[in-house]
């Protein structure tokens, strides 16, 4: 009988990639229009149906408030975040507060939390993926970028179950990538993974030994991509416009989604041709007569306007190979993911800085869904592949004051486990709490929330232990007592308060049981207060 395949899915910013496994060779699925790569975007059309990938995307320019892309930045966290408050404006649809704090999106009259949206676009890969090979698939290896904390993690899963998917493992992309490259090629060589992709730059480096896949060191900038460099053609063009018309287009919404599509496209011929010309007619009117936006822009003119965003690429790297004392010459390959990188300026300066030319031959667009795919295929060989990979950023408690203390660092390897010490609760309270964040912040304030941690009088230590997946659990220790939690909360300090006032009350009447049943009792509430979202 044949073994249904295990898709192997890139869950883009931009676009969603998926690939699968047949006869040892991995490849993008295919599909009577091409490969399966869609847009990232659902959208609700005039006759307020959801519409998924280009269809979505094609009603972008005369419905931007209804068609949502760029989720991949929101999933996992809470609306009242730092990262949320930066780049809600940026979109043409509502950023909104949904369930239990975290971020969703308003699509007509409706709430839409981020999960729900990356099901959309699961669910449609994973039925034209069934379309074309020909029978079921249940299960699946997603990845997300390096850099996500556990509960984005947790939502993409979240994602591919409402979208009827098993999820086998969540990997981070740039291992995906490595093992694209390198998987059954009997290697053994530093590499360096430069991920530029639409809204993210992500730098990872490995080393690979035959099928040992292990990450040394990973960094990157959430807030550097292909859009930035799409923003500054849309400033150049923009300021032409308004000294030769004095007329200011950015408060137009439709204009401005014409002028951004424009952009970008301008900006992907270019990686091409050496010069163009953006033309869109009718951005405006005069005495009743249309104007045109006409603007050339050459190659070199478009380094200029970008050459400081590559610059931080490369700080970025040297920050990432510092940490482990690496020279960039003792890189032995430089692989590529992400559409921003077929920029030629890229590509030059990737030569330049790191003596050698970026590896042919793993497609950026590609290869993460091919090393996801490989991935899934490999999972019940038992040592088929190991991959080692490390946290990307620290995982710490709140202290009294506002500062951040780091329990696991940056660039731990992955699974690993961290004990500390616990205080005792105040005065003559039951329990004590502490609260957990992620970042890379010394102020909690900067950080991301992921959840509360609750733990009785008698509890001594506490351990935060990472699984292979980058998931925390944590367990307390006391009294002789082990007790293992799940910290897999979506929910908002005010939110969790609530939870344990609620908890408080039900800890009152569970008093008067008999021990033993109080015990499972705090275990189970322990849970339920930070387990709110199964996994
Ligand atoms: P990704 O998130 O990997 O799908 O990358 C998408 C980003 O790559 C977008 O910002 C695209 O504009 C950009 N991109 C795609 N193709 C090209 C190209 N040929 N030249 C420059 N940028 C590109």
């Amino acid at each position: 009988m044949r073994r249904e395949p295990v898709l192997g899915i890139d869950l883009g910013t931009t676009n969603t990639c998926a690939a699968h496994v047949r006869n040892k060779v991995p490849t993008v699925v295919s599909t009577d229009t091409g490969r399966l790569v869609l847009p990232s975007v659902i959208a609700l059309n005039q006759r307020s149906d959801i519409v998924v990938g280009n269809v979505a995307k094609e009603q972008m320019v005369i419905n931007p408030t209804k068609t949502i892309h760029g989720h991949k930045r929101f999933i996992g966290r809470p609306f009242n975040s730092p990262f949320v408050r930066h780049l809600a404006g940026k979109f043409g649809y509502d950023v909104v507060e949904g369930p239990d704090g975290q971020t969703a999106v308003s699509l007509g009259d409706r709430v839409v939390t981020l999960p729900e949206v990356s099901s959309l676009v699961l669910s449609h890969v994973r039925t034209v993926a069934q379309q074309h090979l020909d029978g079921s698939v249940r299960e699946a290896v997603i990845s997300v970028p390096a850099y996500y904390n556990d509960n984005q993690r947790a939502a993409v899963k979240r994602a591919g179950e409402l979208a009827g998917l098993e999820v086998k493992r969540i990997i981070n992309e740039p291992t995906a990538a490595a093992l694209a490259y390198g998987f059954n090629r009997g290697f053994d060589q530093r590499v360096l993974v430069y991920d530029l992709g639409g809204g993210t730059f992500d730098v990872s480096v490995l080393e690979l030994q035959g099928n040992v896949f292990q990450v040394v060191a990973t960094g990157g900038d959430t807030f550097l991509g292909g859009v930035d460099f799409d923003d500054r053609i849309i400033g150049y063009v923009l300021e032409t416009f308004q000294r030769e018309y004095k007329i200011d287009l950015s408060d137009d919404a439709v204009v401005m989604q014409r002028v951004r599509n424009a952009a970008e496209a301008a900006k992907m011929d270019l990686s091409l041709l050496s010069n163009l010309v953006i033309s869109l007619p009718y951005v405006a009117a005069r005495k009743g007569r249309p104007l045109e936006l006409r603007v050339s822009l050459s190659r070199e003119e478009l380094n200029e306007l970008t050459s400081d965003l590559v610059d931080r690429t490369f700080q970025l790297c040297d920050e990432v190979l510092g940490t482990k004392g690496i020279d960039p010459s003792d890189i032995d390959e430089v692989i590529l993911v992400g559409g921003q990188t077929r920029m030629p300026l890229v590509q030059e300066r990737i030569h330049r800085h790191f003596g050698r030319p970026a590896r042919k031959g793993v497609h950026p667009e590609e290869c993460v869904a091919l090393g996801a795919a490989l991935l899934g295929d490999s999972l019940d060989q038992i040592d088929a592949v190991t991959l080692i990979d490390v946290l990307s950023m620290p995982i710490g408690i709140a202290d009294s004051k506002g500062g951040f203390k780091k329990i696991i660092e940056s660039n731990e390897s992955i699974p690993c486990r961290r004990s500390f010490s616990v205080p005792p609760p105040l005065d003559d309270r039951e329990y004590a709490e502490l609260d957990v964040y992620q970042g890379g912040s010394d102020r909690i304030v900067d950080n991301e929330y992921l959840g509360t941690v609750r733990y009785p009088r008698g509890a001594q230590s506490m351990t935060f232990r990472l699984d292979e997946e980058g998931i925390l659990g944590v367990s307390l220790e006391g009294d002789g007592h082990c007790k293992e939690i799940t910290l897999a909360t979506c929910g908002t300090p005010p939110s969790l308060r609530n939870a344990i006032e609620e908890d408080i009350i039900r800890r009152r009447q569970l008093a008067e049981q008999p021990e033993a049943q109080q015990d499972a009792g705090l275990f189970a509430s322990i849970r339920r207060v930070l387990g709110r979202t199964s996994r």
